[in-house]
C-alpha cells in the first residue's frame, strides 16, 4: 500500500473525484476547501456528451471528451452502486435538434464534425419526432441522435463522493488555501489563519481559481465563464437529453426521471459576478419553450448561476508545476461532470508514477 500525503485544493468534483481515487489507491489525503461539494458541478446538468460541442480545430478535445465517456460507466458503478445507481447514470442517448433552416446548416456541419471524430450521428426524419420524443415542437426543421451519450446527476455524484471519502478517512480542511511554496522536501499549503499543512505532493484542482493563490502564477491562466441555469419540475416531458440551436442560441434540456428538467445554459463573460439576471432566465424559457412543447406548466423551483474554468482552447490540463510536488488540473469549461472520472485516473497515474493512458490527451501547461 502506498502511503504518500496528498493534499487537495479545491474540493469540486475534480478535486473530490481525484481525491477518491487517489484513497482507493492507499494515499493519506486532505481537501482543502471553504465549501467542498459544492463548485460548478453543483450548477451542471450533467450532460455526457462528447461530441455535442464539438468545433472545427479542437479534434483532440473531442477525442479527449469520448474518453472521458468511455470512464463513466465503470466509475458510476463502482461510486453508485450497481443496482442502486447513486450517481443516476443513464445511457438516455441525445437529440440534437435545429429550430429554423440557418441553425440546420450551423448543425449539419457540427455533424459533419462529429462523424469524422468516429461518433455515430444518425439523422431522423422530422415526422419521426413526435414518435422519438413526443414533446419535441412540430415545427423543428433538424433532428439527429446520438445513441451513446449519457447524463448522470451532479449533485448526487458530488454527494456520493463525499460520502465516500468521509468513510474512508479523508480529512476536509474548511479554509481556503492562501499560497504554496515547496518546503524541505514536500511542500506547504499556508490557510486563511496562517496555519501551514505539509504533504509530499499537492494537487490544484481550483477550477477558475487557479491564478488565486500565491505560488500558482506559473500555471494555466483560468477565466470563470458565467451559465445560468434553471431547474424545473414537473410530470417527465422527455427521455432525451435535448440540445437544440434556435435562431443561432443554444439551449438544452436535461430530464431526471424523476421529475426535474435542467434548462441551460448562457454563457457569458462577466469575471466572478454570479448574480442572476432576469433577462438571461426569460431568455432560457422562450428557448425551451421553442423546442419544447408544455415548460410553461411546469413549477420553476431554482435557479443558479456557475463558473465554468475556460482556459484558452476546450483541451483541459493535467500537468506537473513543479515535478512530483505540485500538479495541476484545470480548465474543464463545460466538460468537467464529463472528465472527472477520467481526469482522476490520469491524475492518480501522474501522482503514483504509474501513467494512465489515456491521460496524454490531456493538455500541458506550456503547449
Ligand atoms: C451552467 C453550467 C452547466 C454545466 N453543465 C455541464 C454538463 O452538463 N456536463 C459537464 O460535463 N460539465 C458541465 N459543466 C462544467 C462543470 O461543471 C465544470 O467543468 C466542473 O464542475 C469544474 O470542476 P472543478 O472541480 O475543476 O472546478 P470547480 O467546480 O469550480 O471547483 C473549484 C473548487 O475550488 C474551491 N476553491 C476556490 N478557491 C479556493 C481556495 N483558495 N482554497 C481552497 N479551495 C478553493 C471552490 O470552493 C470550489 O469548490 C457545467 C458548468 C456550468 C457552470
Amino acid at each position: 500500500m502506498n502511503t504518500k500525503r496528498i493534499t487537495i485544493l479545491g474540493g469540486g468534483i475534480i478535486g473530490l473525484s481525484s481525491a477518491y481515487q487517489l484513497m482507493q489507491r492507499g494515499c493519506d489525503v486532505a481537501i482543502v476547501d471553504p465549501e467542498p461539494g459544492r463548485g460548478a458541478a453543483w450548477v451542471a446538468a450533467g450532460m455526457l456528451t462528447p461530441g455535442s460541442e464539438a468545433h472545427f480545430g479542437e479534434e483532440r478535445a473531442v477525442r479527449l471528451f469520448q474518453a472521458g465517456l468511455d470512464t463513466w460507466e465503470d466509475f458510476a458503478r463502482e461510486l453508485g452502486g450497481p443496482e442502486q445507481n447513486s450517481v443516476g447514470f443513464e445511457r438516455c442517448g441525445t437529440l440534437e435538434v435545429a429550430v429554423d433552416a440557418s441553425d440546420r446548416v450551423q448543425l449539419e456541419q457540427s455533424v459533419l464534425l462529429q462523424r469524422s471524430l468516429d461518433i455515430d450521428v444518425i439523422e431522423k426524419h422530422i415526422d419521426e419526432a413526435e414518435v422519438i420524443e413526443p414533446a419535441l415542437s412540430p415545427h423543428i426543421r433538424g433532428l439527429f441522435s446520438v445513441a451513446q451519450d449519457a447524463r448522470v446527476d451532479p449533485r448526487r455524484v458530488l454527494q456520493c463522493l463525499l460520502d465516500a471519502l468521509r468513510q474512508g478517512g479523508a480529512r476536509f480542511v474548511a479554509s481556503e488555501a492562501v499560497s504554496v511554496a515547496l518546503s524541505g522536501g514536500g511542500v506547504a499549503v499556508t490557510l486563511e489563519n496562517g496555519t501551514k499543512l505539509e504533504s509530499s505532493t499537492i494537487v490544484c484542482t481550483l477550477g477558475s481559481w487557479t491564478n488565486r493563490v500565491a505560488g500558482l502564477e506559473r500555471g494555466p491562466k483560468v477565466r470563470p465563464v458565467k451559465g445560468h441555469v434553471l431547474r424545473l419540475f414537473g410530470p417527465p416531458l422527455l427521455t432525451h437529453t435535448i440540445r437544440a440551436t434556435t435562431r443561432g442560441r443554444s439551449v438544452y434540456l436535461v430530464q431526471r426521471p424523476e421529475g426535474e428538467l435542467v434548462v441551460g445554459a448562457t454563457v457569458e463573460e462577466m469575471g466572478f459576478d454570479t448574480t442572476l439576471q432576469a433577462g438571461q432566465i426569460r431568455q432560457l424559457l422562450n428557448d425551451a419553450q421553442s423546442v419544447v412543447s408544455g415548460i410553461e406548466e411546469l413549477e420553476l423551483r431554482e435557479v443558479s448561476a456557475g463558473l465554468r474554468p475556460a482556459l484558452e482552447g476546450l483541451t483541459p490540463i493535467v500537468d506537473w508545476l513543479e515535478p512530483e510536488k505540485i500538479l495541476i488540473a484545470t480548465g474543464h469549461y463545460r466538460n468537467g461532470v464529463l472528465l472527472a472520472p477520467l481526469t482522476s485516473l490520469a491524475v492518480t497515474g501522474m501522482v503514483l508514477g504509474d501513467p494512465y493512458p489515456s491521460a496524454s490527451l490531456f493538455g500541458s501547461i506550456n503547449d
